[in-house]
């Protein structure tokens, strides 16, 4: 695990440092599918504030619904996060 958070981290949107817990969001690891889109966002790190204006976020949260469905429910940390960035779209509304 390459965290020692808080401020070792980037935001992988604006690349600045990541320095208050509460505006922070890591996704962990996604998947080991080199093929699949989502693996350039293993262990990615975000501002929540740069996510929620983010023009990618619902294709994100499309790509991990699909992974999430393709899991069938074996990996309930995909459908956390899932539920986390919808949450997170929703407020930014
Ligand atoms: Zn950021």
């Amino acid at each position: 695990m390459a965290s020692a958070f808080p401020g070792s981290e980037r935001c992988s949107i604006c690349n600045e440092l990541l320095t208050d817990p509460a505006d922070h969001m890591g996704v962990g690891r996604i998947t080991d599918d080199h093929s699949d889109p989502l693996h350039a966002h293993n262990h990615a790190h975000f501002h929540r504030t740069c996510l929620a204006v983010w023009p990618r976020l619902s294709g994100l949260i499309e790509d991990l619904e699909r992974l999430n469905a393709e899991a069938r429910g074996e990996d309930d940390k995909i459908y956390r996060t899932v539920m986390d960035l919808v949450t997170l779209r929703a407020k930014a509304a």
